[in-house]
C-alpha cells in the first residue's frame, strides 16, 4: 500500500504527518474513502477541491492539494495535506512510483475494439495461477488507469490494464506510466476517426503502446491487420486467422452460448462469449498465458469461470424471439462484427438486424453507414434501420429493408412481427436502442 515515503517522492511540501499506510486512492467523494488518499481533480463541471469536507466525512486520511487553491481554514478535522502543482499530474506520478514499487508483470491492452473483452479473458486465465489485479469495468483513461494501478494490492503479481484513447499522444502517456511487460493491440478499426483522421493515424496512435514497453518486453498483436505488418525491434507474437501467424485460429464455431476454436491444430478452447472476433480476443489470452507458463487445462478452466464486464452482448428471449443486445456502442468494425456473428449463428429463426446511427465518424459518417449497408448483403433476412445517419445503411435488393425515423415507429413495427426472429440490435450508446428492447411487448 501507499506510504508517506512514496508520497514524498511526489512532493515534500506537506502539512501534518502520515504514520500509517493508505488503503487506496480515490477521486470520487460519493465513494467510501476510509483511510484513503483523496485526489481532487478539476473537471469541466466540477472542481474536486470544493468537496474536501465530504471527502473527510467519507474517511479520507490524506489529500493532494493544488497549490493555487487556498486550503479552507474553517475545517476542524484536517487530513494530511500534500501540496502539488497539479493534482492530475501528481496522481499519474504517484501511480508510476507505486507501479515500480510493487513491480508486477504488467499487461497493457489497447486497440479500437475488444480491449475490455480481452482484458477480462486475460485476467480469467491468469488469476488461478497468479495474484492478478485488473482494470474494473472500462476504467481505461488517463485517470482510470493510474487509479487502477494505485488500488492494486501490494502483493500483486500480474497487473492487467485496459488502455483507451481518443487522440494521438494519449497511449504514449499511459504506456510510459504503466510500463507494460506485455503490450497488446487487439485490432485497428475506425473508432474515433473523427479525431485521428485516417486509419494509419489510428494505428500509429495505438503503436505508442510500445514506447513504454520494458526491456525484454513482448508485443502481442492482430496479425491480420496489414497496418501492423512491420518489423519490430522487440519480441512479437502474431495472432490471427492466417497461416503465417504464431497463433493461427481455426475451426471457429459460434453458437448463442459461446464460441469454440482451435489454435495451431492443437487443443480446442471454448469461451462463453459469442462471436468470431472473441476467438481472436481469447487467442491473445492463450498466447499470453503460454508465455507465462500456464497450461492449456488451466487456461480452459479460466475461460469456464470468466466474469464478464457488464456484458455488452446480451442474449435473452422475448416471446417467440431471441434478442441480441449489442447496443452499448458501435463503430463500423464492430457493426460488421455483429453482422458476421448473426450470419454465422446457427438458428431456425428469421435473422433480423436492427441498426441505428454510429456517432463520432466526422465527415465520413455517410460513407461508413453506406459501407455497413454494403456489408450486410444477404447475411440476414430482414434489415431495419433507425435514425438520421442510419438512413444511409442501404443494402442491395436481395433482402427486405425498412427505415424508421423514430424509435417509437420501430417499436410499433417490431411488436407486430409474428415470425419467430433473432433480433440483433446495434447502434451508438446515445441512440438508446435498449429502450426499444424494453418496449417489446410480447410475453417471455
Ligand atoms: P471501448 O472503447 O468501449 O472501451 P473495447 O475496446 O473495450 O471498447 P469491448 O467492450 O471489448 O471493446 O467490445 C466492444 C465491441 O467491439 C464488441 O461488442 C464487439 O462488437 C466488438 N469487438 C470486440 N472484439 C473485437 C475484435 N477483436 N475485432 C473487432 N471487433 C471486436
Ligand atoms: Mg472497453
Amino acid at each position: 500500500m501507499i506510504k508517506d515515503s512514496d508520497l514524498k517522492k511526489i512532493t515534500t511540501d506537506v502539512e501534518g504527518g502520515l504514520n500509517q499506510e493508505l488503503k487506496g486512492v480515490g477521486t470520487d467523494t460519493r465513494q467510501d474513502l476510509t483511510n484513503q488518499l483523496y485526489v481532487p481533480l478539476i473537471g469541466d463541471h466540477f472542481n474536486g477541491h470544493d468537496f474536501i469536507e465530504v471527502a473527510i466525512a467519507q474517511g479520507a486520511l490524506a489529500v493532494f492539494w493544488q497549490k493555487d487553491h487556498p486550503f479552507p481554514e474553517h475545517l476542524t478535522t484536517k487530513p494530511v495535506i500534500y501540496y502539488v502543482d497539479d493534482t492530475l499530474e501528481a496522481l499519474q506520478q504517484l501511480a508510476k512510483v507505486y507501479r515500480d514499487k510493487v513491480d508486477p508483470k504488467v499487461i497493457g491492452i489497447t486497440g479500437s475494439n475488444g480491449k475490455t473483452s480481452t482484458k477480462d479473458l486475460v485476467a480469467s486465465v491468469l488469476k488461478a495461477s497468479f495474484r492478478t489485479h485488473v482494470t474494473k469495468g472500462n476504467f481505461n483513461n488517463h485517470i482510470g488507469l493510474p487509479l487502477t494501478i494505485l488500488n492494486m494490492p501490494a502483493t500483486t503479481e500480474i497487473l492487467v490494464l485496459e488502455m483507451g484513447m481518443s487522440a494521438k499522444g494519449e497511449i504514449e502517456v499511459l504506456s510510459n506510466l504503466a510500463r507494460p511487460d506485455i503490450a497488446v493491440i487487439t485490432n485497428i478499426g475506425e473508432s474515433h476517426i473523427e479525431f485521428l483522421k485516417t486509419k494509419m493515424g489510428i494505428s500509429e496512435a495505438k503503436l505508442e503502446i510500445l514506447t513504454g514497453l520494458t526491456k525484454g518486453g513482448v508485443f502481442v498483436y492482430d496479425g491480420d491487420e496489414p497496418l501492423l505488418n512491420k518489423n519490430y525491434a522487440v519480441k512479437t507474437i502474431r495472432v490471427g486467422f492466417e497461416e503465417r501467424h504464431d497463433y493461427r485460429i481455426e475451426a471457429v464455431v459460434v453458437t448463442s452460448d459461446g464460441t469454440s476454436f482451435q489454435l495451431n491444430h492443437q487443443t480446442p478452447f471454448n469461451i462463453p462469449l459469442v462471436g468470431k472476433h472473441h476467438a481472436k480476443n481469447a487467442s491473445y489470452a492463450v498466447a499470453i498465458a503460454h508465455h507465462l507458463g500456464v497450461s492449456d487445462a488451466a487456461i480452459q478452466a479460466g475461460f469456464d469461470n470468466m466474469i464478464k464486464t457488464g456484458m455488452r452482448f446480451e442474449v435473452t428471449s422475448k416471446g417467440p424471439h431471441q434478442v441480441i443486445n449489442d447496443a452499448y456502442n458501435a463503430s463500423p468494425t464492430s457493426m460488421c462484427g455483429l453482422i458476421d456473428i448473426v450470419s454465422d449463428l446457427e438458428t431456425t429463426k428469421q435473422k433480423v438486424l436492427i441498426l441505428g446511427d454510429m456517432y463520432e465518424l466526422g465527415e465520413k459518417t455517410e460513407d461508413y453507414h453506406r459501407m455497413v449497408g454494403a456489408y450486410v448483403t444477404d447475411k440476414v433476412d430482414l434489415l431495419l434501420t433507425v435514425g438520421e445517419a442510419a438512413r444511409h445503411i442501404k443494402t442491395n435488393e436481395q433482402i427486405k429493408h425498412h427505415h424508421f425515423e423514430t424509435r417509437a415507429a420501430l417499436s410499433t413495427y417490431l411488436n407486430q412481427l409474428s415470425k419467430p426472429s433473432l433480433l440483433a440490435f446495434k447502434a451508438s450508446r446515445g441512440m438508446q436502442l435498449e429502450k426499444v428492447i424494453e418496449q417489446l411487448t410480447m410475453n417471455d
